[in-house]
C-alpha cells in the first residue's frame, strides 16, 4: 500500500509530504475563514463564493454553466444556489432573447454590498506574505502556478485563467522570459496573472 503524506512517520521523512500537509492546512484555513464570513450573512460558503465571483467577472462568465465549471459542481447544484440567491434578492437573471432557458446573472445592490464586504475574507494572509522578499514572492507565485497548472492538466480542477494556459502567452520571448502578445508587454514573474480578464484558453496546454 502506498504511503500517505498524512501518515506522520512518512510525513516527517521528506519535505514533499510536509509541503502537502502544509497546503492542506492552508486549504482548511480558507474554508474556516469563508465559513466565518458566511455565518455573518446567513449564507453558505458557495453562495458567498458565487457573489464574489459575480462581482469580479464579466457578463460572459456570469452564467450557470460557467459558474458550475468554475466551482467544479454540477449545473443542477449551481442552479439551486442561484435560485436561493435570487430568493434572497442578491442577484437578478437577465434572460437571453434567442434562448429563454439561458440567462446572465447580475448582482443587486444588496448582493454587491455583501460581495464587497466578504471578498476581504483572506486579509489575514497578507501578514505573513508581507514578510517575504520580492524574489521569495516570485518563486512562491511560480511554484503555486505550477501546482495549479498540473491540477488542471490532470482534470482535478476545471477552468483556469492564468498566463500559462493562455493563447497570448509566450515563454522565452526575445523580450523576456514571459511575454503577453495581446497586451504586447514583457511580464515580470511577479506580473504573471492567475485570473486575467483577457485570458483565452490555449487548446494544447
Ligand atoms: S492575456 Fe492575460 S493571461 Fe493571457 S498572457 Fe496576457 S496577461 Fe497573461
Amino acid at each position: 500500500m502506498e504511503n500517505s503524506p498524512f501518515d506522520l512517520d512518512f510525513q516527517n521523512s521528506n519535505p514533499d509530504n510536509r509541503i502537502i500537509a502544509a497546503l492542506e492546512r492552508i486549504s482548511q484555513s480558507f474554508r474556516i475563514m469563508l465559513w466565518n464570513e458566511s455565518k455573518v450573512h446567513s449564507l453558505t460558503p458557495i453562495q458567498i463564493q458565487t457573489l464574489i465571483f459575480l462581482q469580479n467577472h464579466s457578463a460572459d462568465k456570469r452564467t450557470v454553466t460557467y459558474l458550475a465549471l468554475e466551482f467544479n459542481i454540477t449545473k443542477a447544484t449551481m442552479s439551486d444556489t442561484i435560485k436561493i440567491l435570487s430568493q434572497k434578492e442578491l442577484i437578478t437573471r437577465e434572460y437571453q432573447q434567442q434562448d429563454s432557458r439561458s440567462y446572465t446573472i447580475h448582482l443587486t445592490p444588496k448582493g454587491r454590498e455583501i460581495a464587497v464586504q466578504t471578498s476581504l475574507f483572506t486579509n489575514e494572509l497578507f501578514v505573513p506574505l508581507a514578510k517575504l522578499s520580492p524574489s521569495e514572492k516570485e518563486r512562491f507565485l511560480l511554484n503555486l502556478m505550477g501546482i495549479i497548472r498540473h491540477l488542471q492538466k490532470t482534470g482535478i480542477i476545471n477552468l483556469q485563467r492564468m498566463c500559462f494556459t493562455c493563447v497570448h502567452y509566450s515563454p522565452n520571448h526575445n523580450q523576456g522570459e514571459h511575454y503577453c502578445n495581446l497586451l504586447n508587454i514583457k511580464l515580470e514573474t511577479s506580473d504573471l496573472r492567475i485570473d486575467c480578464p483577457e485570458h483565452e484558453e490555449k487548446k494544447d496546454k
